[in-house]
């Protein structure tokens, strides 16, 4: 890109940039935070979250001495809890290995969990005035435009290019804030609809705009429809007031977060649903899920997850429907009902606990067991 466009674009982020709370600090560790936040996520749903993360966290030690638990509970209804764990776990080695700094070495950063090239580069850029490139959903808009990129978002080709042009774009002065000025652009005046190109300061070396082919690029990624995933959850109470056992870890859904005992009933990728059978303790059919084919329906399989996660309870009865869209999966769930529950001692990633409790800020727990309990409890 000329120098003039570069120039160009650095004075309409002066004159238009937004004022989000992370665009006034330098400090590597909060720009770190803000950039695994506002993957996926809208800036405007961020920002609380922002707040009271740094509120809670102001420094990488503070948030490296926190429980796994009160990370994902502040993170809990910003999604995509694996990004908050491997925050938290990358911030740990971040205290364990360069005494709390977040390193201004690229390669340092780099090998750091959950950091990228995009998260590297933003940090590099940003808090350390460094050249490297980023390349987001609206760096790539902007870049596939005024380049005329032909070939689909996500494909090895697209992704090579896309980088060569915001690694040669980058080179010059305020290299933070050519990345942000990029991607701002993308956000707020190269939309994926009805961009404003009139608007636009790098209009008069646009290649998509010169050539009529706005709104033909970016060619789209090819997307895969969310795998459609029939499943039986199981609420399982146990004394007044009543409590729910509630399992995490390799046994649920969610990872790191919360949520009632499951099982796949129909599709063929039930250890996502399930541990294995070999650690789930008694009462568990060995039957149960040898194969998709004899995946097991109804009581039987709220039978199984309630096994899968070592309660004993009784199975009562269908007490709802749940249907829930992630990213990649369709997940239908029939909700049941169980009594005179009993957890076995011994398994730390299971627990019982009140609806209060598991409503309260600061209790991992995903929309999804919510939707769940509400369900069955009303
Ligand atoms: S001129 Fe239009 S298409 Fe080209 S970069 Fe600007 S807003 Fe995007």
């Amino acid at each position: 890109m000329a120098a003039d466009a570069r120039a160009a674009l650095l004075a309409w982020y002066d004159a238009h940039k937004r004022d989000l709370p992370w665009r006034r600090t330098r400090d590597p560790y909060a720009i770190w935070v803000s950039e695994i936040m506002c993957q996926q996520t809208r800036v405007d749903t961020v920002i609380p979250y922002y707040h009271r993360f740094l509120e809670r966290f102001p420094t990488a030690a503070e948030l490296a001495a926190a429980s796994e638990d009160e990370v994902l509970g502040l993170w809990s209804g910003l999604g995509y809890y694996r990004r908050a764990r491997l925050l938290h776990r990358g911030v740990k080695e971040v205290v364990a290995t360069y005494g709390g700094k977040v390193p201004a070495e690229r390669e340092a950063r780099l090998g750091l969990p959950g950091v990228g090239k995009y998260t590297a580069g933003a940090i590099g850029s940003i808090a350390f005035d460094a050249e490297e490139p980023i390349v987001d959903g609206n760096v790539a808009r902007v870049l596939a435009r005024r380049h005329r990129v032909a070939t689909p978002l996500g494909a090895k080709e697209t992704e090579k290019r896309l980088w060569e042009l915001a690694g040669e774009l980058v080179k010059g002065p305020r290299p933070g804030d050519l990345n942000q000025a990029l991607m701002e652009l993308g956000a707020t005046v190269c939309t994926p609809k009805n961009p404003r190109c009139e608007g636009c300061p790098v209009q008069a070396s646009c290649g998509a705009h010169a050539a009529g082919e706005v709104d033909a690029l970016p060619v789209p990624k090819k997307r895969k429809k969310p795998k459609l995933v029939h499943a039986v959850a199981v609420v399982a109470t146990v004394g007044t007031p009543a409590k729910v056992w509630l399992v995490r870890g390799e046994r649920a859904l969610f990872g790191g977060l919360w949520s009632v005992p499951m099982v796949e009933t129909a599709a063929p990728q039930l250890s996502l649903l399930a541990g294995p059978a070999s650690a789930r303790g008694e009462g568990v059919r060995s039957d149960a899920h040898a194969d998709p084919k004899d995946a097991p329906a109804g009581r039987d399989a709220a039978f199984a997850a309630l096994a899968n996660v070592g309660v004993k309870a009784r199975v009562k009865e269908k007490a709802g429907y749940v249907e829930h869209v992630l990213s990649h999966r369709h997940l239908k769930i029939d909700v049941w009902r169980a009594v005179a529950a009993r957890g076995r001692d011994g398994l730390a990633e299971l627990r019982a606990a009140t609806r209060e409790e598991v409503g309260a800020r600061g209790f991992g727990v995903s929309r999804l067991t919510k939707k769940i309990l509400d369900a069955a409890l009303g």
